[in-house]
């Protein structure tokens, strides 16, 4: 790489990070990509991989290796801490604690959002979200130890409050991990246990709207509520989650009434997003606006106000009609580039139009929504599309050759091939059996 070109940094290797370096590759800038994660991760399928049908490595795909072949493109592992918009530098974190420094000549922030407890951050502790990797596997865990451990227990309380699920949030990602939990109960899992029966697994939905995926037309979305009824979710509308513990959680009514206590030991939330920590430094210090979730405010070219240099691309732009879904990133990637390139090229940037190519979202095997434009598709035809789409966007060749087959696989014989889970190592104190050691005591100091 040589350093007498402009120098790119795009901080994050998802959907927007990811389009902007592509379309960079044969510019005459030198780039570097760092994403505190080594993967571009595949978002949209997180809740198969953390109910077991695909592997972690099908949703991923190193960017070392998507962009082996591009000579003006470098990856760095680290996560972006502190921004300096004087000197153009970023300073990042390597996973062993200490820091290193990337200066820029342009930067591209494409950081997204991170799950959001609305300002209840001690529910983290009982209800992972899905954003990352860890969170999926996090997910997987808690799903197949729970149906485990309801094994071991005597008919009671305490055996029905493993064997229920409680996801908080009605959005596509509710929806998909509800309708899968309910998909393991009573496909995968049900003729393998001898003690209990898993298909009377209960999967507790809660949303305050009255319906879910409320960002569909109403008509598809209440085909939505049907599907999910019929597999036998129970949906629970007008109410906040507004407890978690270890053993369960409370919901309150949204018009007043009554608190209702669910017992529970597996509870995933879904509920909301904010901004990653690094967006709001970034907003902080180059004084920037920002919406109540921190997404921060761009002008028509998606920079930074009083910033040509600064770009703010995919779920972290701030401005009215840019929604936070992968089509948005991808086009604020391309954007940004194309920008870039015009500079070099002394011509002036255009203002970035999103446009929208439509939503899908899955709901069970054969039921998914698809809706373009005046289009609207369900049942088994969307269920179709929603696969081809995926597919299409998926990162990497092998991982569209290795998902279809798995894909396939399942249909025909409704299995999980990835249900592997790990427990941690119970003689390491920073690997303990993670489910039992919530009710262990503290070890004992060390020379005790
Ligand atoms: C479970 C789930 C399902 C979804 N399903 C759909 C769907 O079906 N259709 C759809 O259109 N959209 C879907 N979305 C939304 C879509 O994934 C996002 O809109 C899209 O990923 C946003 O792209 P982005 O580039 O802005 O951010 P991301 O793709 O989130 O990428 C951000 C990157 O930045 C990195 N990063 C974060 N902080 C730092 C830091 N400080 N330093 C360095 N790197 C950092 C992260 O590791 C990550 O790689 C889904 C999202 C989730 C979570």
């Amino acid at each position: 790489m040589s350093h007498s070109r402009p120098r790119v940094l795009i901080i994050g290797g998802g959907f927007g990070g990811l389009f902007c370096a592509r379309r960079l590759s044969r510019a005459d800038v030198d780039v570097t990509v760092l994403d505190r994660a080594a993967g571009h991760l595949f978002q949209p399928l997180l809740y198969q991989c953390a109910t077991g049908k695909l592997s972690i490595g099908q949703i991923s795909r190193p960017l070392r290796e998507e962009f082996a072949r591009h000579r003006n493109i470098r990856t760095l592992l680290g996560e972006a801490i502190e921004l300096d918009p004087v000197a153009r530098s970023v300073t990042a974190l390597r996973p062993d604690e200490t820091t290193f420094t990337v200066d820029y000549d342009v930067l591209v922030v494409a950081a997204g959002m991170r799950q959001s407890y609305l300002g209840n951050e001690q529910f983290a502790e009982w209800a992972p979200g899905m954003k990352t990797l860890d969170d999926a596997l996090d997910i997987r865990q808690r799903l197949f130890t729970a149906f485990e451990i309801a094994e071991t227990l005597p008919p009671g309380p305490e055996r029905t409050s493993w064997l229920t699920f409680a996801v908080a949030g009605g959005g596509p990602t509710g929806v998909e991990l509800a309708g899968q939990i309910r998909e393991v109960a009573t496909k995968t899992l049900a003729k393998e246990f001898h003690s209990i029966d898993p298909e009377e697994a209960r999967v507790l939905l809660f949303d305050g709207g009255d319906r879910v995926l409320k960002t569909f037309a109403p008509a598809l979305s209440l085909k939505a509520n049907d599907t999910l009824r019929e597999l036998g979710v129970e949906l629970h509308f007008g109410v906040h989650v507004t407890d978690v513990r270890r053993d369960g959680i409370t919901v309150t009514p949204k018009q007043g009434g009554p608190d209702q206590q669910f017992g529970t030991r597996t509870v995933l939330w879904t509920a909301g997003v904010e901004a990653v920590r690094f967006a709001r430094h970034v907003a902080e210090v180059l004084g920037a606006e920002t919406d109540r979730a921190g997404r921060i405010t761009v002008g028509p070219d998606l920079t930074v106000a009083g910033h040509p240099e600064i770009f703010v691309i995919g779920d972290l732009a701030g401005r009215e009609g840019l929604p936070g879904v992968a089509e948005n990133a991808m086009q604020g990637g391309l954007h940004a580039a194309s920008c870039i390139r015009r500079d070099l090229a002394g011509r002036p940037r255009r203002p970035y139009r999103y446009r929208d190519l439509g939503s899908a979202a899955y709901i069970s095997h054969g039921h998914a929504l698809l809706q373009v434009g005046p289009l609207r598709v369900s049942g088994y035809a969307g269920w179709v599309a929603w696969g081809l789409l995926h597919i299409a966007f998926l990162t990497g060749v092998s991982n569209r050759i290795s998902t279809v087959a798995t894909w396939l696989a399942s249909i025909a014989r409704t299995g999980r091939y990835h249900r592997a889970f790990m427990l941690g190592a119970g003689d390491r104190h920073d690997q303990r059996y993670t489910y039992s050691s919530w009710d262990l005591p503290e070890p004992a100091p060390e020379g005790n």
